[in-house]
């Protein structure tokens, strides 16, 4: 028989309680959605080879956060040649981002990326100042059109994405289209800067060249400077696009349909571990029967955290409105065009969550978009 194809890792685990970073080798048997692990420091095996359904192939590279037993594993390095040569290249990671002209449009292009079979692997709402925006086009600083375009890049706000996949830097590029959004329209009238771009300084997103540029821009948006923050933390309420909605491929959807009814003033991509997502949840430990339920499924994957301001209005009760009622197959029947009703499978998978009580809209922005980051 075969040998099954395996793949090794080194995976890192941070223990809350003693504070330390654990390193394990991490094997995946890709025929029998196998697992296995072994402690690096004490050279041991940590985890028998077992069964583990929950993680795909196409869940493992560079950067990727998996969970195990309620464990949150960060993949941070091939661990053989066998599986560098065969992932490497269907990983590469490139940095996109959106515009401000094309902000409202952003739910169109994360959909544009889902369904290309990119991942989108980090995201960050961002408001760059000019001094950020000269940054991060330093390269084209003795261009003639630079202070445009620094004017124009800290004019509104930016979606950062971190997008990883087979070739992703030219299936990104070529996903945009031409620079000049009127050479786009003209030659390649399908792309996101035909449709969503104006000219060619506003040309509605951004997409390195290179691996190098990549990685520095990466590391600008993502790395520990967190240019360009831009949550209001009063005034808000909170939304969460949860993973099972993210699995399903429906975050670009959710998205539009939220930037198209509300003031969005942030948005990040989160996975939180067993301790944090206990914590905020923990007003309804006791309270709802589906509490372990509502916490397994937050730290099953990614999710999205979306902050939505109004002042002088209620955007706790407008927001919940929008989302109707918690179990999705109630919300078909009684408000059908709701987000629940249309991205919701359950009570637990119910695609969104978002605030109850108004005096708690405040609290839980300030959880994600203060607390958490910092
Ligand atoms: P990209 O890689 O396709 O984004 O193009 P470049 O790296 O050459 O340029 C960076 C950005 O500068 C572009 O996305 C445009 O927003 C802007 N830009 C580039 N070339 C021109 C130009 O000739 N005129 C103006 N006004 N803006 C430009």
């Amino acid at each position: 028989m075969a040998q099954a194809e395996r793949y090794a890792f080194v995976v890192e685990n941070f223990d809350h309680h003693s504070s330390m970073n654990w390193r394990y080798q991490f094997f995946y048997y890709l025929d029998t959605k196998e697992i296995e692990m072994y402690d690096i420091k004490n050279k041991r095996t940590f985890l028998k080879r077992c069964p583990y359904d929950s993680i795909e192939r196409d869940m493992l590279y560079i950067g990727a956060k998996i969970v195990v037993y309620s464990r949150q594993l960060t993949i941070v390095d091939f661990a053989d040649t066998f599986t560098r040569n065969r992932l490497q290249k269907k990983t590469e990671r490139t940095c996109a981002m959106i515009k401000p002209d094309a902000f409202l449009n952003a739910g169109k292009i994360v959909n544009a990326i889902v369904r290309s079979n990119l991942r989108i692997n980090q995201l960050r709402m961002c408001k760059l100042t000019q001094q950020e925006a000269a940054q991060f086009y330093a390269v084209h600083s003795e261009r003639p059109f630079y202070p445009k375009l620094v004017d124009f890049m800290s004019s509104g706000p930016i979606l950062a994405i971190e997008i990883v996949g087979e070739d992703a830097i030219a299936k990104w590029r070529s996903l945009l289209g031409p620079t000049n959004s009127e050479t786009a329209r003209a030659e390649r009238p399908d792309s996101i800067r035909a449709k969503f771009g104006t000219d060619n300084t506003m040309n509605a997103a951004h997409g390195s060249d290179s691996d190098e540029t990549a990685t520095t821009e990466l590391d600008f948006f993502f790395g520990s400077g967190r240019v360009g923050q831009c949550a209001n933390l009063s005034d808000c309420t909170l939304c969460i696009i949860k993973p099972s909605a993210l699995v399903a491929g429906y975050q670009g959807l959710a998205i539009d349909q939220i930037l198209q009814n509300f003031n969005v003033t942030a948005m990040e991509l989160f996975r939180l571990d067993r301790a944090n997502a206990g914590e905020f949840f923990e007003v309804y430990k006791g309270v709802v029967p589906e509490y372990n339920s509502m916490v397994d499924e937050l730290i099953s994957g990614d999710f999205i955290a979306i902050e939505i301001s109004e002042s002088g209005g209620n955007p706790v009760s407008a927001l919940r409105e929008f989302c109707g009622p918690a179990d999705p197959e109630i919300a078909r029947v009684l408000r059908p065009k709701s987000l629940r009703a249309q991205f919701g499978v359950n009570k637990v998978q119910n695609a969104i969550h978002c605030t109850d009580l108004p005096e708690d809209g405040e609290l839980e922005s300030n959880y994600f978009f203060n607390i958490l980051i910092s």
